[in-house]
Formats: structure tokens, C-alpha cells, sequence
């Protein structure tokens, strides 16, 4: 996965605020039981690691890790790792926590977790990334494993990451045990265990769901325009998708600045032109150069957020032209700035649905490892498609039914699959 950060950076703090206060709507409007919303409040468990590396210099650097199991009651606990200097305790919570929703929504036996290194991965050469991930994996130890905790990619980790991370963790094993253990991360590089098609199983399900919900419009996307924060992984995925259904891409932006052209930009060379530019999209052939701060209102039909979270600031949301966003990241509206939104009419296809494609391609992939499987890119690909329509279905006809917005709806079927749980199982001891 690319870098997806970006440049015009919105307040990085509140995310926690922002999911608790969604949660806090959602437990509201179904009265959920006061025991299990105090459970369900609070991550299960926290663990911060400090852990030494030596450098391409010679010299030892500490670093910061982390990862927050938030809550199992579904299953093992699950969620990717970030390397990003934003990267806190709170940012961390409050993405378990959103993983905990997604899992559940799906319909997945997991649970949810986060955790990463509060770094810039920019800073360092390949080998110095390398040791820091498999020390940082050492670290962790059985704090993770293939049937308790199974991390993934997330922004700017990627199945390298996951490759050093399963190798470390099986290495620690006896040999009879290795193979067994393959299943510890997922998001491996095929040929290591790794699911084909699981690069583009998050953005594959951002461009499905923008698809289900443009047939329940009797929209057509052809000729639809959309712009994308985060021409990462998901950013390019997702784009990839639409322009093949005949949307136009028209303006990108991520951590180097903003580009636009009304007319389109082509994904693929758009894709090509940042692998030979350091990542950079800036300068692409074609291209204007637009202020960061212009971004948000640019016009268009369809607005992917795929990079941090909290980028939609109330300002921002009463600039978006867009009547539909669709959230490749992970929180990427603030709880304030959605009243705004919809108050305007924009619809939001909310993040623990809309970026689920990519723990469902995990799902797939643990599935695999763990019965000795190999599919084929074309099954995994309906698989995707047939599980994300479904849930989408779920939340949409929830959200007419309720006469409710989306990610309320989301919420509901997610956390009432969690109390569910609860009541059949009571509280130990
Ligand atoms: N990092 C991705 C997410 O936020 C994928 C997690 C996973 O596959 O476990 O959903």
C-alpha cells in the first residue's frame, strides 16, 4: 500500500470522540442495555510497547507500538497495523473500536482490534523497516496469534509488512508447529499464504457499495464524476473499479498536494506516473495544480475519502459538491460535520460498511490458510461481491425501514449481533 496520508492535514485529535459519540447515538436509539454498553465502552485490553531497533548507522532507536483488542465477544480479535507519526493511544482505541462494528456487521466470527508504530515509514530504508516490524512482532509475541489476534495491512503497512510479521511469529514456534501458524496476519503476499485479490478487496467493496447504492438510486455511474483523497491502496483500488463502469476521476489529492482535470485522469497512468515519482501524484501529464483548501469543494458527484481520519471538518462539509461519500478510510467525517451533511441531502456511505471489503477478503484468506485452500482470483472476487451486497442490502433496507440514516443503521445490526451474543452467554463468573 502506498502512502495515504495527506498534506492539509484536519485536527488529528477526536477520533475517539467521534466513535463514541456514533456509538453513543446508536446505543440511544435501541436502548441497548446499560451492562453491555459499559463493556463495549471500554477496549478489553491495551498494550503500549516500547522496543529498541538498530538503525543502518549503527545506532539503537526506541519506538512506540501499540495494539488495543477492543472486544472478542463475536471471536478472535481483528484489525490492521498503521505506521503513521499520528499514531496515539486514543487513534488507536478508537480504530479497534471501529473494527470491532465492521466485523460484526459483516457478519464475520470476529472481533476488533488495531495497533501499529507511531512513525514516518518515509524516514526509513528498507532493511531499518524490516527489522522494525519483525522486532515490533516479537514484541507483541503471543499477544497475537492465528485463533486470538490476526492484524493486517492498514495505512502504509502492506503485504511485505505481513510477510515479515508471519515469518517472525512462525520462526518463534517449534518447526512441527510453523505451517499452522500461517495464519496469524492476513493481507500475506500470494505465493506466502496470501489470498489473490485481497490488494483490491477494499477498494473492490468501496466501489460495490457505491454501486449497490446507485441501483437503489436508478443511477447510472457512467459518466458520473468522483474525486479521491488518497490515491493509496484503497484511493487506487476503488478508482480503478469506477472508471472501469465509465466514472471519470477528476481531481485526486494526497500527501504531496491536489490535481484536477475536468475533462478525467486516466487511473492507470495516473497509477504508473506515481510508482516513477516517488508516490507523488503532483505533476501528473494533463493535471492542474490545485489548492489543498480547494479540494473539498471541487465539483463532482461522488466523494471518496480515502486517507485519514476526521478530514471532513464541519467547513469542509458545507464546501462538498458531491451528493454521495463514500468512506474508504476509516472515520473520516466528524459526528458534527455529518449533521451538517445531512442536513444538505448528501448521502454517506459510512465507513464499517463501506471499507469492509477488506477484512471480508481476510476473512477469506484465514479461511484459506487454515483448510490448506487455494482459490482463484474470480472466486474470491464473487465471494466479495456476493458478501458486501448482502450486507449492504441489510443496512439499506434497515436504514428505510428505521427511517434512519446509513451508519445509524450500520450501527444497529452491529451492535445488536454483539448484544445478542451477550444475552445468550451472561457475564463470567
Ligand atoms: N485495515 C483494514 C481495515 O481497516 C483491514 C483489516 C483486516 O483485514 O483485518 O478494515
Amino acid at each position: 500500500m502506498a502512502v495515504v496520508e495527506v498534506v492539509n492535514e484536519a485536527p488529528k485529535q477526536g477520533m475517539l470522540k467521534n466513535v463514541m459519540q456514533e456509538f453513543d447515538a446508536a446505543c440511544d436509539f435501541i436502548h441497548l442495555n446499560p451492562n453491555i454498553k459499559r463493556i463495549l465502552s471500554v477496549p478489553n485490553n491495551e498494550l503500549i510497547i516500547h522496543f529498541p531497533v538498530r538503525m543502518d548507522n549503527g545506532e539503537i532507536e526506541i519506538f512506540k507500538g501499540y495494539r488495543v483488542q477492543h472486544n472478542n465477544a463475536l471471536g478472535p480479535y481483528k484489525g490492521g497495523l498503521r505506521y503513521h507519526p499520528t499514531i496515539d493511544i486514543d487513534s488507536v482505541k478508537a480504530l479497534a473500536m471501529w473494527m470491532t462494528w465492521k466485523t460484526s456487521l459483516a457478519g464475520l466470527p470476529y472481533g476488533g482490534a488495531k495497533g501499529g508504530i507511531q512513525m514516518d515509514p518515509k524516514k526509513y530504508s528498507n532493511s531499518e523497516l524490516e527489522r522494525i516490524t519483525r522486532r515490533f512482532a516479537f514484541a507483541l509475541g503471543d499477544n497475537i496469534g492465528p485463533e486470538h489476534d490476526i492484524p493486517a495491512p492498514d495505512v502504509n503497512t502492506n503485504a511485505q509488512t505481513m510477510a515479515w510479521i508471519a515469518d517472525t511469529y512462525m520462526s518463534t514456534k517449534a518447526p512441527a508447529e510453523r505451517s499452522k501458524n500461517m495464519h496469524v496476519v492476513t493481507g500475506k503476499p500470494v505465493g506466502s499464504g496470501g489470498l489473490e485479490g485481497r490488494d483490491r478487496a477494499t477498494g473492490y467493496g468501496v466501489f460495490l457499495t457505491i454501486r449497490c447504492w446507485a441501483e437503489n438510486k436508478k443511477l447510472d455511474l457512467k459518466g458520473r464524476t468522483f474525486i479521491v483523497q488518497g490515491f493509496g491502496n484503497v484511493g487506487y483500488w476503488a478508482s480503478h473499479f469506477l472508471q472501469q463502469v465509465g466514472a471519470k476521476l477528476v481531481a485526486v489529492q494526497d500527501a504531496f498536494g491536489t490535481i484536477a482535470n475536468v475533462n478525467g485522469l486516466e487511473v492507470e497512468s495516473l497509477l504508473d506516473y506515481t510508482t516513477s515519482h516517488d508516490g507523488s501524484i503532483v505533476g501528473f501529464p494533463g493535471s492542474e495544480v490545485v489548492a489543498n483548501d480547494d479540494f473539498f469543494g471541487l465539483n463532482c458527484d461522488i466523494f471518496i475519502p480515502a486517507a485519514l481520519g476526521n478530514q471532513i471538518t464541519e467547513a469542509r462539509a458545507r464546501q462538498i459538491k458531491a451528493f454521495l461519500i463514500a468512506e474508504g478510510a476509516n472515520g473520516p467525517t466528524t459526528f458534527e460535520s455529518e449533521k451538517i451533511l445531512n442536513e444538505r441531502g448528501i448521502d454517506i456511505i459510512p465507513d464499517i460498511l463501506c471499507n469492509s471489503g477488506g477484512v471480508i477478503g481476510s476473512y477469506f484468506e484465514w479461511l484459506q490458510n487454515r483448510n490448506g485452500e487455494l482459490w482463484d482470483l474470480d472466486e474470491v472476487m464473487t465471494k466479495i461481491e456476493k458478501k458486501i451486497t448482502e450486507v449492504f442490502k441489510k443496512v439499506y433496507e434497515t436504514s428505510q425501514i428505521k427511517n434512519i440514516d446509513l451508519r445509524l443503521a450500520a450501527y444497529v445490526i452491529a451492535i445488536e449481533r454483539i448484544e445478542k451474543a451477550y444475552i445468550q452467554r451472561g457475564i463470567f463468573p
